[in-house]
């Protein structure tokens, strides 16, 4: 008796004509989607045994012919009952059906540990430079009492009952993909073939701890904000001897108020007063190296720009350096006593057009054309 009403060629979201690679990878693709074990849907498990009968149906060419001409109601009378399955451990099927596992290869044995992430916060200067940094974490290593069995010193594992010790369970069963012999691993011992009566009272059987680690990391010269290094094999543990997981270092720059980045470059403002400005003067500029004099002449305006060559970040893993950009700032005065303002008026009335004329050379000139 069919579990479903519905029909099976819009269940599987496929056209009447399709053929049946079309049909294969249109219940491929929603099995992976509603299999309850990856699911969080709350009608997956039903959808999942509706499309599961829609491909049973349409993937034969007999059954898929009568339902073609009769609908459900022919599928009754042809006698046809759709496979029941249980639901825990598809994979398996699934995998000897599509050659592969469609859910990413779960499963015991020998895995790699997990990732551990870390974080730190360094000077802009230091990021310019490179810097060693210690960085502390916490990672899961194997247990140092019973050398990560779990089993307390001394005494000894005895053999599982269910599984005779083979760790597997075999179970025959029907489905719409034939039928299959499927080792499960045993849940008593966990795979393993062992049960643990004793259990080490260090990691309390679980053969693990958690260790405090430091490790020296180069943090390499000209590094972004919010980038990461990769420690390969400094992460947890692996167990059955896979290999260590990774620890990723996410790294913040600290803004440093004096200067602003931008990709290589750094920019950085110098103030001066109208007088400054307009007589010249030499003003110490910081940059990511230490400070520098940096020259203005006379008559210099606001809003200039004066390149410092190769004195921004240095380019990561690559060669050379950004430019460092100093933005000319002139303030005008906001408060006068009478003698300044006496003064002003003074420099005001013996002033002219030549005054505040512009002298643009001709290279000048041809520069500010390609702007
Ligand atoms: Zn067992
Ligand atoms: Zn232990």
């Amino acid at each position: 008796m069919a579990a479903t009403g519905h029909d099976y060629y819009e269940l599987l979201g496929v056209a009447r004509d399709a053929d049946e690679t079309a049909i294969k990878k249109a219940f491929r693709r929603l099995a992976r989607q509603l299999h309850p074990d990856v699911s969080s849907e709350p009608d997956a498990e039903v959808r999942f045994r509706e499309v599961t009968e829609a491909y049973e149906v349409l993937s034969n060419s007999e059954t898929r012919a009568l339902y073609d001409r009769y609908g459900h109601a022919g599928l009754r009378s042809g006698g046809f009952t759709p496979t029941h399955f249980d639901m825990g451990g598809l994979s398996d099927l699934f995998s000897a059906f599509f050659g592969e596992d469609i859910f990413g290869g779960r499963g015991t044995g020998r895995a790699r540990g997990a990732d551990v992430g870390a974080e730190i916060e360094i000077e802009l200067v230091d990021a310019a430079r490179g810097k060693t940094v210690s960085v502390p974490f916490e990672v899961a290593v194997d247990c140092g009492t019973c050398r990560g069995s779990g089993v307390e010193p001394g005494t000894q594992p005895v053999q599982c009952r269910r599984c005779e010790g083979s760790g597997r369970l075999h179970q025959v069963s029907r489905s719409v993909f034939g039928e299959f012999v499927r080792a499960q691993p045993c849940p008593d011992c966990r795979g393993t073939g062992r049960i643990v009566e004793h259990p080490c009272a260090v990691c309390r059987g679980g053969g693990r701890v958690v260790e405090s680690r430091e490790v020296e990391v180069e943090v390499p010269a000209g590094i972004h904000d919010g980038q990461r290094i990769r420690l390969t094999g400094k992460g947890h543990a692996g167990s059955l001897g896979g290999r260590a997981g990774d620890v990723y270092v996410l790294v913040h720059v600290k803004p440093d108020p004096r200067f602003v980045r931008e990709g290589n470059d750094v920019y950085s403002q110098v103030d001066l007063t109208i007088v400054e400005a307009a007589l010249g003067v030499t003003k110490v500029v910081d940059t990511i190296d230490g400070s520098v004099d940096l020259e203005l002449p006379a008559g210099v305006q606001p809003g200039e720009v004066r390149v410092l060559k190769g004195k921004g970040m240095p380019v990561l893993q690559g060669f050379g350096r950004g430019d460092h950009r100093v933005l000319v700032s002139v303030a005008v005065p906001r408060r006068l006593n009478d003698e300044q303002r006496r003064a002003l008026e003074a420099f005001e009335a013996a002033s002219d057009e030549d005054t505040y004329r512009h002298d643009e050379s001709f290279f000048e000139k041809l520069k500010s054309a390609f702007h």
